[in-house]
């Protein structure tokens, strides 16, 4: 990060969240075995404001710290908590959730999750959550994935060949996780890949992950059968000094499986998938990164870096999806995850891609059982191939529906999805459609902290508090300006209509009525809703034949 960029601003977080202020709350922290004393950890979360100041709503917040310049970094909040592990060998969450010691990160995750803390730390003993959380990167603010805790979103970004600048990489960082993304993939497989990178962990507060096989293929001039283990080692080793903070690793695409591929409508669509399958093709060898497997383990163990098991035979169609290539893959994934275990080593395992709704949740139930109950992150799935331009739709639908099932982390997909490289405006599409379908799933789930929200909202629009329905809005700013595109004036903000149905249709201001209505005549709400609907038909009838 030597060289000085200058940086364009996105719209600050108070303008995005109107009413909406950046809260830390406060925790102490002693430990024995870290020979620490009331340590404090300031755990970050977004206070709403409501009802004219006199109630609040507190929201997770994963927008990092605000108002930093990229070119010096954001605050090293871990450094102090990493610098007393120097005596452990392989200081991986897991390594200390088994060894049934609390650490900071935990205490961090479960404030954020509001959940305890010795349930935080036996879910990743046990492997069935994950705090992905290198010792390198002490930028980050700690969260946990898991079929036990909120639904969690990835947001993708990367150059690519053809386009963008490391500029429009961290502001798409920044404003990826300013709506909520809750880690993030820098995929880049254009120029500078390692810079950019550097410059994107600088200014990461959420996990960052890659796909290191990627850059290896730069090395070798985008040949992949130039490929070699010693080339891929050198490329996990870089970027495990970087601070990434999980890898995908095909290591379960095997030379056995490929040819179950052929009969596929789209063939191979995961490109690390494809690099390894032409690799192992080329030398008629088995992948290298499942022969090294053991070898990889002890590079992650070492940094903390969690296995997030590539899923490169997923099917790219809904024609192939839930085929004999992809679980055979799910299937090694399975025992990767064993074997990562034995090193302690956090792990997820990648799942599709594209798959019609009647065909998720087999997906959720293989997974749990093969990969014996390791977080699932699954790419949507895209429930339909028909909307090229609204695919943010079509696998927010599919993630929702396995997230329900219990899928841990959802991967966005943006609108740009099978036709270009995203840019902001599709990395903020992709992250509200995801966040909407991570929510939809946690109250499927019943997660104790989710409905809250909801009664809120429904509270708000119920009572016609415009404003507060805007600001408890997961994008206020879109909220507002529909509203404001029919009724701009100051005030329709307390008008009880909008321009959707007017003011003599206003459902709820009729119901509004009745309620009032049933209070003074004593009278069952039901009846008078019947009588106030009858009344209406008349109105409306008349106007028609009026009209
Ligand atoms: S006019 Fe219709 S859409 Fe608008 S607040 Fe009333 S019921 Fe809701």
């Amino acid at each position: 990060m030597a060289k000085k960029i200058k940086f364009k601003k996105n719209p600050t977080y108070e303008e995005c969240f109107p009413r909406s202020e950046k809260k830390y709350k406060e925790v102490d922290f002693s430990s024995e075995y870290f020979e620490t004393n009331h340590q404090k950890i300031k755990i970050p979360f977004r206070r709403i404001s409501l009802k004219e100041n006199t109630h609040h709503l507190d929201v997770y917040d994963s927008s990092g710290t605000q108002g930093i310049n990229p070119n010096i970094g954001l605050p090293k909040i871990r450094e102090e908590w990493i610098s007393k592990r120097k005596k452990d060998k392989n200081p991986t969450q897991m390594y200390y959730a088994k060894n049934n010691i609390i650490t900071p990160e935990m205490i961090f995750v479960s404030e954020r999750e509001n959940i305890d803390v010795e349930f935080v730390k036996s879910e990743i003993a046990r492997g069935r959550a994950i705090i992905p959380s290198n010792k390198k990167h002490p930028e980050l603010e700690p969260m946990i994935v898991g079929r036990n805790f909120a639904v969690k979103i990835n947001a993708n970004i990367g150059n690519s060949a053809v386009g963008s600048s490391i500029e429009e990489e961290v502001q798409k960082l920044q404003w990826a996780t300013l709506w909520g993304a809750d880690t993030v993939m820098d995929l880049s497989t254009g120029k500078n890949i390692r810079q950019t990178r550097e410059w994107i962990l600088r200014n990461s507060s959420v996990p960052i992950g890659t796909v290191p096989i990627y850059e290896a293929l730069e090395k070798v001039n985008g040949k992949p059968e130039d490929l070699t283990w010693e080339i891929f080692r050198e490329t996990l080793i870089d970027q495990a000094e970087q601070g990434v903070d999980y890898f995908t690793i095909h290591a379960g695409v095997l030379l056995r499986f490929i040819p179950k591929t052929s009969e596929r409508m789209t063939g191979i669509v995961s490109r690390g998938g494809s690099i390894m399958a032409k690799w192992c093709l080329s030398h008629h060898e088995e992948n290298f990164a499942y022969t090294h497997w053991d070898d990889i383990c002890r590079i992650c163990a070492k940094y903390d870096i969690s296995f997030s098991i590539g899923d490169g035979l997923r099917p790219g169609s809904i024609y192939d999806a839930n085929d004999e290539a992809q679980f055979d893959e799910l299937k090694i994934q399975g025992e990767l995850t064993k074997r990562a275990w034995e090193f302690n080593v956090q792990v997820m395992n990648e799942g599709p891609g594209h798959v019609p709704i009647h065909m998720i949740k087999e997906n959720m139930e293989k997974q749990l059982d093969w990969c014996h109950e390791a977080p699932f992150y699954t790419l949507g799935p895209l429930t339909t191939d028909i909307a090229p331009g609204y695919d943010h739709i079509t696998s927010a639908i599919g993630a929702a529906n396995i997230g329900s099932f219990g899928c841990a982390l959802l991967c966005y997909v943006t609108p740009k999805e099978h036709l270009g490289l995203p840019n902001r405006k599709d990395v903020k599409d992709g992250v509200i459609a995801y966040k909407i379908a991570a929510h939809a799933a946690d109250l499927a789930k019943q997660h104790p902290n989710a409905k809250n929200w909801d009664d809120e909202i429904s509270s708000a629009r119920f009572e016609f508090r415009w404003e507060d329905q805007f600001n408890l809005s997961l994008d206020p700013v879109t909220a507002r300006e529909f509203h404001d595109e029919t009724l701009p004036h100051s005030n329709a903000k307390v008008a009880h209509f909008c321009s959707m149905c007017g003011p003599k249709f206003c459902s709820m201001k009729i119901s509004e009525e009745i309620r009032e209505m049933a209070k003074n005549k004593n009278q069952n709400e039901q009846v008078i809703m019947l009588e106030g609907m009858k009344e209406k038909a008349k109105e409306y009838n008349k106007m028609n034949t009026e009209s």
